[in-house]
């Protein structure tokens, strides 16, 4: 049977990592839909486009072919057919995603674009809207949830393997600023889905996550 699964949270909950692994245990796809919202932000960036400008931001997303695929297990991000994977996550693409994400229009079409994804059969999905926008049926809804602690010490941790300099303080405001835009923006506010199931993974490994999602299907 396939199933799709949404998973949303705010940032540095463990999302990615935890439908990733999810998306491996149930042999479906995974779509990462906050990171076609930073390859936009790249892309609108190197423009110089300016950010805050709806009729510009879609103007960017049109000229720009966004493609993830699995490589290996591991997700890969083209824009443009260049890889992008690494640079999506940079400092300067992760203070300015919310704002290029803030536009209703941008959304709709990035809105569409998963919903097609999902069209091809069991996917897990995760992002912010999942639950309440792109995929309103999921057979599973999760809201992943952690301290602000936890969650800025994996991104410094994270950040620090990669081989970036960077202050935890710093990424500690940076995220705080990131979640506070995401869940007051008008346009699809980040909220939990009524019929999610709210899971604080503060306290919790990384497999005792995974044990919970699959056995949440389950039932
Ligand atoms: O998940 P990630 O931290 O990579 O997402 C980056 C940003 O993209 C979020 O802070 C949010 O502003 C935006 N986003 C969104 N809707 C999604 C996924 C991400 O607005 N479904």
């Amino acid at each position: 049977e396939q199933y799709n699964i949404a998973i949303d949270g705010p940032s540095s909950a463990g999302k990615s990592t935890i439908a990733k692994k999810v998306a491996a245990r149930l042999g479906t796809t995974y779509l990462d839909t906050g990171a076609m919202y930073r390859a936009l932000t790249l892309s609108a960036l190197r423009k110089g486009a300016d950010l805050e400008s709806e009729p510009a931001i879609l103007a960017v997303l049109d000229e720009s072919e966004i493609h993830l695929t699995q490589v290996e297990g591991h997700q890969t991000v083209f824009l443009n057919d260049e890889d992008v994977t690494e640079t999506i996550r940079s400092t300067d693409v992760t203070k300015n995603v919310s704002v290029v994400s803030s536009h209703e229009k941008v959304r709709a079409e990035m809105v569409r674009r998963q919903q097609r994804f999902a069209e091809k059969g069991g996917i897990v999905m995760d992002g912010r809207d999942i639950g309440t926008v792109v995929l309103p049926n999921a057979d599973l809804k999760i809201y992943l949830v952690a301290s602000a602690e936890e969650r800025a010490l994996r991104r410094y941790h994270e950040s620090v393997a990669k081989g970036m300099t960077v202050s935890l303080e710093q990424l500690t405001e940076d995220m705080k600023a990131r979640d506070h835009y995401d869940m007051n923006r008008e346009a699809s506010p980040l909220r939990k889905a009524d019929d999610a199931v709210e899971l604080d993974t503060t306290h919790l490994s990384i497999d005792a996550v995974v044990e919970t999602v699959l056995n949440l299907i389950k039932k």
